[in-house]
């Protein structure tokens, strides 16, 4: 199964995105997490993303792309994988169609997890709060200043992704509001419509 999970910075993508991992043995593709474990290794590409990503900006889409392109070509990723974060720009869906074209695979299903603005914001003051108590470094992205960059962001270049998929027939839109089970309830239940469909 291929999955791309879609939403706004701290929606929810990373907790739910483990749990499809695990539930069909799913490879869990990040670029955030990539980027940052590029910009760790101190690789040219992860050095000149991380200015922009401690900025809260959009890295641009041929390094993003480049980077899926190699990952998804690995042996691994075979048995399908989720994306998280990844494509945040209708540019970086259409290369995505492209290399899966090329492969004579397809996406199964877009999932959007639609959140209101004002409850990421609490959200992402929490998920720093608790890096502070774990003893784990807070990412500086999480600032709240920078937080409403990348906000701003997602609205100008992720949200018409979600505009491309709804046109496409893959796009279902779940409630990101709920408890973190109920949302991984109403993935499900999204999955097994289209199993059915
Ligand atoms: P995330 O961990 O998904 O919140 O991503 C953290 C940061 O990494 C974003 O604010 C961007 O700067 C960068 N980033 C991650 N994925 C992408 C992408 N698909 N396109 C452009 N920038 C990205």
């Amino acid at each position: 199964m291929r999955l791309v999970l879609l939403g706004p910075p701290g929606a929810g993508k990373g907790t739910q995105a483990a749990r499809l991992v695990e539930k069909f043995s799913l490879l869990h593709l990040s670029t955030g997490d990539m980027l940052r474990a590029a910009s760790a290794a101190g690789t040219p590409t992860g050095l000149a993303a991380k200015e922009i990503m401690d900025r809260g900006d959009l890295v641009p889409d041929a390094i993003v792309v480049k980077i899926i392109e190699d990952r998804i070509a690995e042996k691994d990723a075979v048995n399908g994988f989720v994306l998280d974060g990844f494509p945040r720009t209708v540019a970086q869906a259409e290369s995505l169609d492209a290399m899966l074209k090329a492969k004579n695979q397809k996406l199964d299903a877009v999932i959007e997890l639609e959140v209101d603005a004002e409850k990421l914001v609490d959200r992402i003051v929490k998920r720093a709060e608790e890096a502070k108590h774990a003893g784990v470094p807070v990412r500086k992205d999480d600032d709240p200043a920078v937080f409403s960059t990348r906000l701003a962001a997602y609205r100008a270049q992720t949200a018409p992704v979600s505009a491309y998929y709804r046109q496409t027939g893959l796009l279902k839109a779940v409630d990101g509001m709920e408890s973190i089970d109920a949302v991984t309830h109403a993935i499900d239940a999204a999955l097994q419509h289209r199993a059915h469909a």
